[in-house]
């Protein structure tokens, strides 16, 4: 049979099983790849020569990056189970083998991959930072069935292995070597020669842990676990809940029962509609990576200045130091230069400390920024990222002093929330490279970034721009320059009727706690305390200037900016943020006029302003497509996931 996925050679004693997905930059599991590698397992099963297997990849930033979801997302029933039977098998056979196997991971090791890794005896990483390891299943609304959720208790132990399992997470090799996934973290050229070493140790015995086969212990960490679960999902992703039944019930059972329970899960929940929206939102952040844009080949940006080193400009240097870019960061004097470079240092920290850095990788970002109070030379600047403070006066000087020195075709951005971006054209010359570049806060969590096309952006700056948010490792959604671009103008109507439920008498726990249940990351008076109530009255003014028939701020916003009542910034703002507390601000409840509680139907009446907002976008052409409406909603407000966006949920659940 001709090699399509892999390729296998004798070195000495031992074989080297090689991935090399055909056409392709990615190694992925499909039925062809596993009846493939089910037949080789056979043949090398039975090899002579055979002491040792090592398997790797030959692509350059995938070792297996998991099952074909494509194929995956289309199967159900006894096709479905089919594929999973396959996998399972083929990685039973793997484990089987009577000689020691290592698995040699360079680049992304997720899903199905890992699976396949769990097989191995023994697991070893290079220290490259395409190399990201875990299980994300259950962020799809599956659970890890190929194996993973019952191999992975095994190797590092419930209480370590359900937070993986159950939080999708991927880590990269630093973290997920703290974490016991892999045994070993080494540089890419030495992979080879430290399989040998594993080898040499021979076949690996199954670990013991004192809770596993112990149906006490399991129940303790399981009711902890479940309560944990329930407070963050609130019940409404069904993927995690069953991979924790199926965790806890394998511990205490053979493997077998265990990759039983793993197909029964996954054949319940590819067909629940959770399921297809997760499903669907990875398909179109998938999408949102390469499609083109515009008529033009992208540009390549090298060195970026920031102006501004408030929250958002220290926020963008960090993000792009990251990813090996040198960043000018240029503000009006030493003391906001000093504290913008005071969080940067706090976030490489962090990042040192998670391990997604290494020591020597965070000392390196640091160095590549350059923070300058004086005018330095722009000249060397591709793009430049303003995030000076939100006023248009301000924006329009910055605008004009930089045209003035940089180069003519030097990408000029701003990151404006709700400014009319073309106001800057006239300040610059050569408007054609004029684009909004919208990060949202914080920067190094939000995947999203507007990319804001204006009636004089050319194609060649759209197309650059969206590459380069695309290289710094964000998801572009190209929006028009209208008043809130896409997400503010949609998130808006929600956060100013939620003050309004509240202003008539609603109580804010109340109000909140719909939310949550309805699936949002948080209730949107906390949202509004978080961003600030005086931040969120701009971006809500700005959109009553421009809608003045549906829009208008809330007098009650506009007293609590006014009585020092700013959000948590302040301390307090619809809640007190004091000693950790949780209670709601008692100034805000005396401001309310009473009379009406908290209306049963909140949340429908709160998930539909959202919606409305959202038709009227996609008939307004804000952005280009519903999908691309409801991935910015998703990526940038953390919309329920499950629901799928506005626009979809507005579709399933009509008024
Ligand atoms: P900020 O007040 O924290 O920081 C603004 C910084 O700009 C300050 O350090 C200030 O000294 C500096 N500055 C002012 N004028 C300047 C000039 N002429 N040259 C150089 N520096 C100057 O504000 P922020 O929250 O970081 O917001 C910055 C921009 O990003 C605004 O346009 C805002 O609307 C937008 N934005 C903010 C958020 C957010 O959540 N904070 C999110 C998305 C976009």
């Amino acid at each position: 049979m001709n090699s399509h996925h892999l390729h296998f050679h004798l070195d000495g004693t031992h074989g080297v099983l090689t991935f090399d997905r055909e056409n392709s930059s990615a190694n992925i599991f499909d039925r062809p790849a596993l009846i493939e590698l089910n037949e080789k397992l056979d043949a090398l099963s039975a090899h002579p020569e055979l002491e040792g297997l090592i398997i790797r990849s030959a692509k350059p930033a995938i070792f297996i990056a998991g099952a074909d979801l494509n194929v995956l997302s289309k199967l159900q029933g006894d096709k479905l189970r089919d594929l999973i039977e396959l996998g399972q098998a083929t990685f039973e056979k793997l484990a089987r083998l009577p000689y020691p196997t290592v698995a040699a991971i360079h680049g992304a090791c997720v899903g199905g991959g890992y699976e396949l890794a769990l097989a191995c005896d023994w697991r070893i990483a290079s220290d490259a930072s395409v190399t990201k390891i875990g299980l994300p299943e259950t962020s799809l609304g599956i659970v890890p069935a190929w194996g993973g959720t019952t191999r992975l208790p095994r190797l590092i132990g419930l209480p370590a292995a359900l937070p993986l399992i159950l939080g999708g997470k991927i880590l990269s090799a630093g973290a997920a070597k703290a974490k016991g996934l892999v045994d070993a973290v080494i540089p890419r050229e030495n992979l080879e020669a430290h399989a040998l070493t594993c080898i040499a140790r021979g076949k690996r015995r199954a670990k013991s842990f004192f809770h596993l086969h112990n149906p006490v212990s399991v129940a303790v960490i399981g009711a902890k676990a479940k309560k944990s679960l329930r407070q963050k999902s609130r019940g409404l992703y069904p993927g995690p809940e069953a991979a924790l039944d199926i965790a806890l019930a394998s511990c205490t059972s053979p493997v077998e029962e265990g990759f039983r329970r793993e197909r029964e899960a996954i054949l319940k929940l590819a067909a629940r509609p959770e399921t297809r929206q997760l499903l669907r939102l990875f398909f179109l952040q998938e999408r949102a990576k390469k499609h083109r844009v515009a008529d033009a080949e992208p540009r390549k940006i090298g060195r970026c200045a920031v102006v501004g080193a408030g929250v958002m400009g220290a926020g963008i240097a960090y993000w792009l130091s990251t990813r090996r870019h040198e960043v000018i960061l240029r503000d009006l004097d030493d003391d906001a230069l000093a504290k913008g470079m005071k969080s940067i240092s706090k976030s490489y920290d962090e990042s040192r400390k998670r391990r997604i850095l290494t020591p020597i990788e965070a000392a390196r970002g640091m160095d590549r920024i350059l923070p300058s109070s004086v005018p330095v030379p722009l000249d060397r600047c591709d793009l430049v990222i303003e995030a000076a403070v939100e006023r248009l006066d301000i924006k329009r000087k910055v605008f004009a002093d930089l045209s003035a020195r940089v180069r003519p075709d030097t990408i000029l951005a701003t990151n404006t929330s709700a400014l009319p971006i073309h106001e800057l054209a006239d300040s610059i010359s050569h408007p054609d490279r004029l684009v909004g570049l919208h990060f949202f806060n914080p920067v190094h969590r939000m995947p999203l970034v507007e990319v804001v096309r204006t009636s004089t952006t050319s194609d060649e700056t759209l197309a650059t721009a969206v590459a380069f948010v695309r290289s710094i490792g964000k998801l572009p959604v190209v929006v028009k320059d209208a008043p809130g671009f896409l997400v503010n103008r949609i998130l808006m109507p929600y956060l100013v009727e939620a003050s309004r439920i509240f202003e008539r008498g609603g109580d804010p726990k109340v109000i909140d706690d719909a939310m949550l249940d309805f699936g949002m990351p948080m209730g949107p008076l906390r949202l509004l305390d978080e961003v600030g109530l005086d931040v969120a009255a701009h971006v809500a003014r700005t959109l009553a200037e421009a809608f003045p028939n549906r829009m208008s701020v809330p007098d009650l916003l506009e007293t609590l900016i006014a009585k020092g009542h700013l959000g948590k910034k302040s301390g307090s703002g619809f809640y007190i943020y004091e000693n950790h507390s949780n209670t709601p601000n008692p100034v805000a409840l005396e401001l309310r006029a009473g009379g009406e509680s908290t209306p049963s139907d909140v949340a429908s009446k709160l998930s539909h302003a959202m919606s409305e907002e959202a038709r009227r976008c996609l008939d307004e052409g804000i952005a280009e497509t519903a999908d691309d409406i409801d991935l910015a909603m998703a990526l940038g407000t953390g919309y329920a996931p499950f629901r799928g966006g506005p626009l979809q949920n507005e579709l399933n659940n009509p008024t």
